[in-house]
């Protein structure tokens, strides 16, 4: 008799021949996540992952499934005992093990489920001995089978017969690197965390760029920006965090071209410098928090200019959505709170007073082409920090 957490994943289920790889994906997610909590066994069967602590006493299995309902791929999990497979093991345990949930609850129900179908009894068989044999030892309970307040789970898997009193969801979505990797521009903003979360949660493994402007941005923005970072690896997994020095660039756009195309031509100096560190990184796309007709350089004569220069898939998952959405969001995956300080971002800086909503292409090439950005270019990935940013 041992308890060990039991992991259920939802859309992988669907995905025929690869689902072995997406598996094999999840579970190294899964290790990482853990791997400071003792050792632990995970192994996969009958669709679900079993993670079996090898000192079950010892180990913080309340810190571990707070984990893993930010792990991606997870769509239920349970913390369960696994007792040996016969009728008379599940009653003699069922009662102590479900005690604390059920000594405060008013109702509940037996779900029973028998993947193993060698087991001498039906699923609603074992359903109504297991369930009598609780309405026995706590007398205050009444069985409510539509909308019972906990529900106890008894399974009969290939390697034991587990219980649970209940699952709880995770995340869902797909595990992070099987879909690929992908860089986001990250500012100190609402919008891009968001994004970032949103493509982290379709399987994408993510390295972040900021763009920065000494002395016109501070210190404290440029942290801020990291505490973000580090408030998405839980469901991210590390971070690989390039900071751009900005301010020359800025500067020349300033000096060169008109004013009311600023905006425009510095998103697509973000974008050419993104895509290049991109390829270098092996990323295959560009992240952003963009929003249709959320702000001067986000109207689709704006956004098409922006992808000209990206010369790269640029995914903008909030381009739908209304800006509450998008603060619910920011608010439940925790990056609200650091997103409203008020520090100054690289794209306040210089903003013109009249900002063009419907930029032309061939007017925004010519204003380019009135200085050569290369070398500028070139100079701010060269002097781009590096690093890792991890939980
Ligand atoms: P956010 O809330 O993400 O800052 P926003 O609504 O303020 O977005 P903009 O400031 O126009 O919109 O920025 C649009 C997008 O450009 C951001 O979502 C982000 O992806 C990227 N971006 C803006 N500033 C920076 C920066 N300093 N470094 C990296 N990316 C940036
Ligand atoms: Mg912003």
């Amino acid at each position: 008799m041992k308890e060990l957490i039991l992991v259920k994943n939802g859309e992988i289920a669907l995905k025929g021949l690869n689902r072995s790889r997406f598996e094999e994906i999840l579970i190294r997610n899964i290790k990482w996540r853990l791997r400071d909590l003792g050792k632990t066994t995970v192994r996969r069967a009958q669709s679900a992952i079993y993670i079996e602590p090898a000192e079950p006493d010892f180990y913080d299995f309340d810190e571990a499934i707070s984990r893993l309902q930010k792990v991606f791929g997870i769509v239920m999990l349970s913390r369960a005992l696994v007792v040996e497979k016969s009728m008379e093991a599940i009653l003699s345990h069922i009662g102590g093990y479900c005690e604390a949930t059920l000594a405060s609850a008013k109702t509940f129900k037996v779900e029973a489920k028998r993947s193993d179908k060698r087991f001498p009894l039906t699923s609603p068989q074992i359903a109504a001995q297991a369930g009598g044999k609780l309405l026995s030892r706590f007398p205050h309970l009444k069985v409510d089978v539509h909308n019972p307040e906990v529900t106890v789970m008894v399974e009969i898997r290939d390697f034991g017969a587990y219980i649970h009193g209940g699952q709880l969801h995770g995340p869902g979505g797909m595990p992070v690197s099987s879909s690929g990797q992908a860089m986001v521009l990250i500012s100190g903003g609402i919008d891009s965390p968001v994004a970032a979360y949103q493509m982290a949660k379709r399987g994408l493994q993510l390295s972040a760029v900021h763009f920065v402007s000494p002395p016109y941005t501070s210190g404290r923005a440029l942290e801020k920006v990291e505490t973000l970072c580090e408030k998405l690896t839980p469901y991210t997994g590390r971070i690989r965090f390039f900071c751009v020095p900005f301010t020359k660039i800025q500067e020349a756009l300033r000096e060169h071209c008109p004013e009311e195309l600023f905006t425009v031509l510095m998103r697509r100096m973000m974008m050419r410098i993104a895509a290049r560190l991109a390829e270098r990184e092996g990323a295959e796309a560009l992240i952003t928090g963009e929003s249709l007709a959320q702000v001067a350089s986000q109207t689709l004569p704006a956004l098409a200019c922006t992808d000209c220069a990206a010369g790269m898939l640029v995914l903008r998952p909030l381009i739908g959505m209304d800006k509450t959405e998008i603060i619910r969001t920011s608010r439940e995956i925790g990056t609200y709170e650091t997103s409203i300080l008020p520090y100054e971002d690289c794209c306040t800086v210089f903003t013109p007073k009249h900002p063009r909503t419907k930029p032309k292409l061939q007017f925004v090439e010519q204003a380019e082409a009135m200085f050569d950005f290369a070398p500028l270019v070139e100079q701010a990935i060269a002097d781009t920090e590096v690093r890792y940013i991890s939980s």
